[in-house]
């Protein structure tokens, strides 16, 4: 009989998939399985808009295979955004097409660069690639340029940036990014993440779409998670030259986004006034929160300044993070706290209800005084 628990000669993994950590998702409950209310994951605090929700009710044919190639979203996104619709293509979440974008590009020998506290998903899409992930320093936990022009050798194929960057809310100008964008060679494939470009004041476009536009290395992506309020719904988008779209073309899911998304995410286009509340209440609810902690400042509480529907909250007074984030679960609150991103002193809160927002500050004051 085979000796089950002799491995040697089991299908050995590319040591490269063997070195991944697998992403760590924002939790939804406490450790005695008590549901909480979710501030860790950046989803909408408004939920979906109504439009979204009743086409959502309507049957679709479950036994047919959806449109492979997203037609009508894609129509409907390009007439939004002044895009192209042949420029455009659809994504299980646009972390599929985050992930692709590495593998199609890059390989083992190959360099992906991305930021430190940068979005967690850029080291598994460089590492599934077999690629070399490689960190760029940050500047006060921001993005900085410079640093990361600075490390772009003839290995380099692919730089991941988001923007708002997730974990820390930071924002780059268009003009850093024009900077970035023209100190890159032309082969090295620049990935704009743009996850939270709704809740960005448009006043304050980043220029993304533009260079997607008018440049041959530059991939924009876009999501219906978190603005939209559609995560569960799986949906994403992206937009660049036309080879770039091929190549993603050739190795996504041929049916990546499902019938029922499809339809759901093309209802919640048409109803922009959510999209408009979203960030109105955003903005508004994340000054509020800034403004309740500020006075914390004096005991090592930093709010880092942000553009998106989160706030990263730095602890290096007596108050540590783990006790505050231990102490938010107490009273009912999940937020995230990301040792695991060399983020142990920071909490990344995701901005709620106004009375949730509220109910954190107050409590991170009374756990401050206690910690003095
Ligand atoms: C939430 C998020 C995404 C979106 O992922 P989906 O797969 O579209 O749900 C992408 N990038 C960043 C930086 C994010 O925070």
């Amino acid at each position: 009989m085979a000796d089950s628990s002799n491995t040697a000669g089991g299908p050995q993994p590319k040591d490269w998939i063997a070195a991944i950590h697998a992403y760590v998702p924002g939790k939804s409950k406490g450790a005695d399985g008590q549901k909480l209310i979710k501030l860790s994951a950046n989803e909408n605090p408004l939920g979906t808009s109504a439009t979204a929700l009743a086409a959502r009710a309507q049957a679709v044919e479950p036994s047919l295979y959806p449109d492979p190639d997203s037609t009508a979203l894609r129509e409907a996104i390009a007439a939004l955004h002044g895009l192209d619709p042949a420029r455009i293509v659809c994504g299980t979440g646009s972390g599929e097409l985050l992930t692709l974008s590495a593998s199609a590009f890059a390989g083992p020998g190959d360099e992906v660069i991305f930021v430190r506290y940068g979005f967690s998903l850029y080291e598994i899409a460089a590492r599934r690639c077999g690629a070399t992930p490689v960190v760029a320093p940050d500047a006060d936990y921001g993005t900085d340029v410079d640093a990361l022009l600075a490390l772009v050798t003839e290995r380099t194929r692919v730089v991941f940036i988001a923007n708002p960057n997730n974990p820390t809310g930071s924002f780059l100008t268009r003009r850093e990014l024009a900077r970035l964008h023209a100190g890159l060679p032309g082969n090295v494939l620049l990935v704009l993440d743009q996850a939270y470009a709704e809740y960005v004041d448009p006043m304050d476009d980043d220029g993304s779409l533009e260079l997607a536009r008018s440049s041959a290395n530059v991939l924009v992506t876009r999501t219906f998670s978190k603005a939209y309020g559609l995560a569960g719904e799986r949906v994403g988008w992206g937009t660049g030259a036309p080879r770039l779209i091929d190549m993603l073309n050739r190795i996504r899911g041929p049916f990546n986004v499902n019938n029922g998304a499809q339809a759901v995410t093309l209802a919640a286009l048409g109803d922009q006034d959510f999209v408009s509340m979203s960030r109105r209440h955003n903005a508004m609810e994340r000054a509020r929160f800034e403004e309740l902690l500020a006075p914390l400042a004096n005991h090592g509480v930093r709010v880092l300044p942000s553009e998106a529907n989160f706030v990263l909250v730095l602890f290096d007074g007596a108050l540590s993070a783990e006790r505050a984030y231990n102490g938010l679960a107490e009273r009912g609150y999940i937020v995230r706290w990301l040792p695991g991103q060399g983020l142990a002193n920071g909490l990344r809160i995701t901005i709620g209800k106004r009375e949730d927002m509220d109910a954190i500050a107050a409590a991170l004051r009374a756990m401050v005084e206690d910690a003095q």
